[in-house]
């Protein structure tokens, strides 16, 4: 069973666009050990999800999660796996060494040259530089690290360029997502200028694609496979079935943004899982209504439930905002992929199938 560990609601930066409250609530070992023991009662792999606010402030208990896992998976047979998303600041040695042993995926918070503008720490000092080194630190340790940036509004201008100096600076896996939420503020403007700057970014893909450079540069690039390999991105969306957030109490929830809301409550980690509640909630992650006569359907990530629910507070409902980018990115991906085809179908179907 995947479990997603909020290890704690703090963190050290106050991004603009951030979706989390911050509060001093951090878990505790009784949390974190019973969280263990639940993602190992169930199926035959054991996954934990190191998370925040930013995990890395809890570093002793991704320290005793790690020894835990690791003993219980000697003893029981079981595959342990674990990743974790982190700002990246407090990253070092000690720790990626451990993290190295423990074959732990990291995906670092990184918005590229758009860092300073809404990545700051708390207090409001920029954060670029510092985690500029810990991106080299980290890549040095763990060169498959992936780079998650978040784009807001202000910060579309330095999408392509900030594309290029992520990989420049050594990530093989990069991926843009755009920010959501009630802090941010989508104009027509900005959504020209993004559609700009993916058709520059898809430029940029064109000539890795001549040099027969392998990037993921998402969400381009997942586009085009997910539409060469015929997969239906709207069914990644299970509400709670396959990844489940623990919170620092030990709750269980669906999702990250229905944490908070009672009647989402699937159980907590001591007494386990309320599993026709599980039952119940998967079921009612279906296509929206507005979507199902949609040519786009199946291309579109219209049934994230999470996504859904942050934007229009119905998990089954679009936002406009999702509808305009989800068009904008399946056109620019479609033009290109049909691009790099013509050029080279061998190794198009190399790269992106
Ligand atoms: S690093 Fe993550 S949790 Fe911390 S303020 Fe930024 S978005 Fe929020
Ligand atoms: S493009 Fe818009 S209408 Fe079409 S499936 Fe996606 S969200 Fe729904």
């Amino acid at each position: 069973m995947n479990l997603t560990l909020h290890l704690t609601e703090n963190c050290n930066m106050d991004c603009t666009y951030c979706i989390r409250e911050k509060c001093p609530k951090d878990m505790t070992e009784d949390v974190l050990l019973a969280a263990c023991d639940l993602a190992f009662s169930k199926g035959k792999r054991a996954g934990l999800c190191f998370f925040g606010g930013e995990p890395l402030l809890k570093k002793d208990l991704i320290y005793k999660a790690l020894d835990y896992c690791e003993e219980k998976s000697k003893k029981t047979g079981i595959r342990f796996d674990c990743k974790m998303t982190t700002n990246g600041s407090l990253l070092d040695e000690e720790f990626l060494k451990r993290a190295v042993r423990s074959h732990m995926g990291i995906g670092i918070s990184f918005d590229g040259k758009a860092q300073d503008i809404c990545r700051i720490f708390a207090g409001g000092k920029p954060t670029s530089s510092v985690v500029e080194e810990k991106a080299k630190l980290l890549l040095s340790y763990m060169p498959e690290a992936s780079a998650l940036a978040t784009i807001a509004p202000q910060a579309v201008p330095y999408y392509a360029e900030s594309v290029k100096y992520l990989h420049g600076l050594g990530f093989k896996h990069l991926s843009f997502v755009i920010a959501y939420g009630k802090k941010v503020n989508w104009t027509d403007e900005a959504l020209d200028e993004l559609r700009l700057q993916l058709e520059e970014t898809g430029r940029y893909i064109k000539e890795l694609f001549i040099k027969g450079e392998k990037v993921f540069i998402g969400p381009i690039y997942s586009k085009i496979s997910e539409c060469i390999k015929d997969k239906n991105p709207a069914e990644r969306c299970h509400l709670g079935v396959r990844q489940m957030p623990v919170t620092p109490d030990g709750s269980l929830y669906p999702c990250t943004s229905f944490i908070g809301d009672e009647y989402y409550l699937l159980g907590n980690v001591f007494e386990g899982l309320n599993e026709a509640k599980v039952t119940e909630i998967a079921k009612r992650a279906s296509t929206p209504e507005t979507c199902k006569d949609c040519p786009l359907v199946k291309r579109c990530t219209n049934s994230c439930g999470c996504a859904n629910r942050m934007n229009t507070g119905d998990e089954n409902k679009v936002s406009p905002l999702q509808c305009t980018y989800e068009r904008m990115l399946i056109e620019v991906s479609d033009a290109l992929g049909e691009e790099l085809y013509q050029m080279d179908p061998a190794k198009f179907v190399k790269v992106f199938g």
